[in-house]
């Protein structure tokens, strides 16, 4: 029998984290094979209700489930992990500014970086999934310099998704027949989504989406605004906010990057950016990646065209006036 996977997930008490810890331990993001056993923090006014969780995951009787750890001590919660999701943040309320929720959130990203560092498995993968992602993913990289920068990414898998849900929807096809879509840069208003590698496949083989849509004023405009958008429709729609679709694409993104994508498919995944297409290294960016034996290498060589150009550009330039944010509020 296989050894259990310790998995981190903060904020466990929240919305996000409670549709996630019951896919962890049903085996959607590790495998039906994969015994795990879950590590669940939240912070102390969410201590009672995390020990609710911790009680329905006891009564869901899970078989790959082989332990639960459900704790308001960081140092606890991090001690040998092999994988953490990082769902716990500090929300924006009503009348704050931006740099308050970025104070808040990068003084946590700060102190759960060094937990990590000094408590974690070694090679443990970090996937956050609090906003601002991209830049609490920088900020967790910075202050723990021992985790290699390649096991630290934030999630874009969602807004991925969307993307192939959109051209899935409009095409009438199969969601998991439209491949290679990408998210290019920030997990914010500013991504960009885009089609022009996308294909479909058809009885008659493998199509661009470009070729089938036929539209490209909808695929340029009306697409794109959609899958940016799509949290705040659902807001509107549900008076809260996403979360059973952020924990289905956060078990897909650590799924894709420990068991590998198929052959032939790439995935968005946010990751510490080495200035590949010219976009400003040392952010975290969202890129087209394959994996394999637990490792992602960003996708090389894809055609960027002149609109497309422009969006890589503005929402790099938006990552870089995060990070100097980031920064001012650090010091
Ligand atoms: P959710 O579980 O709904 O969301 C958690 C985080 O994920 C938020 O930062 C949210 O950003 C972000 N997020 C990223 N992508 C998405 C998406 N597509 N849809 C929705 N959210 C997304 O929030 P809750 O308030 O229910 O739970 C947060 C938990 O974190 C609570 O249990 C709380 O106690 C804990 N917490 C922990 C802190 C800490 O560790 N020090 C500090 C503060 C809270 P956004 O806000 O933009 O929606």
């Amino acid at each position: 029998a296989k050894e259990p996977v310790r998995v981190l997930v903060t904020g466990a008490a929240g919305q996000i984290g409670y549709a996630l810890v019951p896919m962890i331990a049903r085996g959607v993001m590790l495998g039906p094979d994969q015994p795990v056993i879950l590590h669940m923090l939240d912070i102390p006014p969410a201590a009672e209700a995390l020990n609710g969780v911790k009680m329905e995951l006891v009564d869901a009787a899970s078989p790959l489930l082989k332990g639960v750890v459900a704790t308001t001590d960081v140092v606890e919660a991090c001690t040998g992990v092999n994988i953490a999701v990082m769902v716990g943040g500090f929300p924006r309320k009503e009348g704050m500014e931006r740099k308050d929720v970025m104070s808040k959130n990068v003084s946590i990203y700060k102190s759960q970086a060094s937990a990590l560092e000094q408590h974690a498995a070694p090679n443990c993968k970090v996937l956050v999934v609090a906003n601002p992602a991209n830049t609490n993913a920088l900020i967790l990289k910075e202050f723990a310099p021992s985790i290699p920068a390649k096991n630290i990414t934030a999630l874009t898998r969602l807004d991925h998704n969307r993307a192939l849900g959109q051209i899935s929807e409009r095409l009438n096809v199969q969601v998991c027949d439209v491949k290679n879509v990408i998210i290019w840069g920030n997990h914010s208003s500013t991504q960009y989504p885009d089609v022009n590698h996308a294909t479909v496949k058809t009885p008659s083989g493998e199509k661009p989406v470009r070729e089938l849509v036929k539209d490209d004023a909808w695929l340029n405009g009306e697409f794109i605004t959609t899958v940016q958008q799509r949290g705040a429709a659902i807001i509107k729609a549900r008076k809260l906010s996403s979360a059973l679709s952020a924990a289905s694409s956060a078990c897909d993104h650590i799924r894709d990057w420990v068991l590998g994508t198929p052959e032939g498919t790439w995935v968005s995944m946010g990751v510490y950016s080495d200035g590949s297409y010219n976009v400003p290294a040392g952010v975290i960016y969202s890129f087209p990646v394959t994996c394999k034996n637990g490792e992602w290498t960003i996708v090389q060589g894809l055609a960027i065209d002149d609109l497309s150009r422009k969006k890589l550009d503005i929402t790099g330039a938006e990552l870089c006036e995060e990070k100097e944010l980031a920064y001012s509020c650090l010091s």
